[in-house]
């Protein structure tokens, strides 16, 4: 039984609930969410939108081609190219139909495009299989998505933690903050004195946030544990600067996003650092490092980048002493880190190093095989619902829009089962007993993959791995 809501909690499901509307058709807001998908076109996307030759060799690179072969990336760019025919092209607003022009014009319709939009991960295969460079995932997260989530379609526990970033209201709910005061004391326990917390003109700064915490502790703690073995002038915050930012973009709201981006950067700037570090190789990872400086418009007066960067960097220095580890290990390369973050060789170096087993898998670097949880799908399973309602203190229905919702979230679970198989097949043939890869979500669907298809394996975040074979100067 759930306890009772903070007034911060109620007042953000109000807001909430008054934008998430998962029956019906609103007229207005669907022509709302039209213009938006129509200013988020660019240059590149215009090349998106206008190239494709419909050869489909982007389709088995897809996660989701598996579950449907209408997920095909081509076809569910489509819908987005629809769009695009209808608002700016000549013969899309006087032909129509004939030539593939389209809008969505009834529930149905926007039934469709939701169900489509959350069978991307915005993995980024599809662009690296295609000829001519389609990016078919940019069309379907960056534009499709504006017309779910402005019409309505939105996934309630994603919309919800959205807001709670932006306002930066976890902060006041105990039930989230437990995981990371409890990560600080334990790594205070685990380096054997007090955390350098808010350190002013620090060289590097952790940037573990909320979902580090949560997710994997062990892997907070780890990079603790190495920044301190090898002698860093490093600092942390005291507290989390966001949940996982900026999660406004896992559901299309722009505006959301920029803010907490913007209000990240001034406090790194504030504490003067000059590099930044990530443990968090899912979508955040790009965001901050490519993304941001384009959506602020500027440059900050840091260097992002993430912990297996720094830790290959302190280990081919001779700064971080490991004691080399047998077992059989491999590396699950996340999409955002590695296709959309060009974080692909690191890794595989700095395993090598620490790994006397390792075990790369067969598909790897930008072509690794997604695990089917990225674009918001791995949090959109009734057990993730269950837990984070009760850690807000809410009974778990607070976070569907209804039946209709909660039946989407029961066939997302389904279709991500079914995506996820590739990924445990081909850990399975490694051989490998722990998997190590750095993103809550890829933890969490390998994880659950491993368990339904019953493959014995341990999945931990790369700073977990390293920082339980650190040897500390005590
Ligand atoms: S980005 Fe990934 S999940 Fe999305 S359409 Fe492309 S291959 Fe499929
Ligand atoms: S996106 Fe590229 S690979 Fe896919 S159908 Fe179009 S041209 Fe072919």
């Amino acid at each position: 039984m759930a306890s009772r809501p903070s007034p911060v909690v109620e007042e953000i499901l109000k807001t909430v609930k008054q934008r998430v509307k998962w029956s019906g058709y609103d007229k207005q807001a669907v022509e709302k969410a039209v213009s938006k998908f129509v200013a988020a076109i660019d240059v590149v996307r215009l090349h998106y939108l206008e190239n494709c030759v419909g050869c489909a060799a982007c389709a088995p690179a897809c996660p989701y081609y598996y579950v449907d072969e209408h997920y095909s990336p081509v076809n569910k760019a489509e819908y987005s190219r629809g769009v695009y025919r209808k608002k700016l092209t000549f013969a899309g607003r006087i032909l129509g139909p004939l030539v593939g022009a389209w809008i969505p014009k009834n529930e149905k319709d926007l039934d469709r495009v939701v169900e489509l939009v959350y069978r991307c991960t915005n993995c980024g295969h599809c662009y690296y299989a295609c000829p001519f460079g389609i990016d078919s995932g940019s069309l379907v997260q960056g534009l499709l998505k504006i017309i779910a989530t402005y019409s309505g379609r939105a996934p309630t526990i994603i919309d919800v933690f959205a807001e709670l970033e932006y306002r930066e209201a976890y902060l006041e709910i105990e039930g989230l903050m437990m995981p990371w005061n409890m990560v600080l004391k334990k790594a205070e326990e685990a380096i054997g004195k007090s955390l350098p917390l808010d350190k002013k003109g620090a060289e590097v700064l952790l940037l573990p946030w909320l979902t580090d915490a949560m997710f994997y502790p062990g892997g907070v703690i780890g990079a603790i544990k190495a920044f301190e073995a090898a002698g860093l002038d490093y600092t942390l915050p005291s507290r989390p600067w966001a949940v996982r930012p900026p999660i406004g973009v896992v559901v299309g709201r722009m505006e959301l996003a920029k803010a907490t981006l913007e209000r990240i950067v001034r406090r790194a700037e504030e504490l003067g650092v000059k590099r930044v570090v990530l443990l968090d190789g899912g979508f955040p990872y790009p965001w901050m490092r490519w993304e941001m400086p384009k959506l602020l418009g500027r440059r900050p007066n840091f260097q992002v980048v993430h912990f297996v960067e720094i830790a290959l960097e302190l280990v081919k220095q001779g700064r971080l002493p490991i004691e080399p580890d047998d077992t059989p290990v491999t590396w699950h390369d996340p999409c955002q880190l590695g296709r959309r973050g060009g974080v692909t060789e690191e890794p595989y170096e700095l395993l090598r190093r620490v790994a006397r087993n390792f075990r790369p898998l067969k598909h790897r670097g930008v072509h690794s095989i997604c695990c089917g949880g990225g674009g918001g799908i791995g949090c959109m399973n009734p057990e993730m619902i269950a837990e984070m309602a009760k850690l807000m203190g809410l009974e778990p229905d607070a976070l569907y829009d209804g039946e209709k919702e909660k039946k989407f979230i029961e066939e997302t679970t389904k279709a991500w089962s079914i995506a996820v198989k590739r990924k445990i097949d081909e850990i399975r043939e490694s051989g490998a007993k722990i998997v190590v890869t750095a993103c809550p979500v890829c933890i969490h669907s390998i994880s659950g993959g491993a368990k339904l298809y019953n493959l014995p394996v341990d999945v931990k975040h790369i700073a977990e791995y390293i920082g339980e074979r650190v040897k500390l100067k005590r």
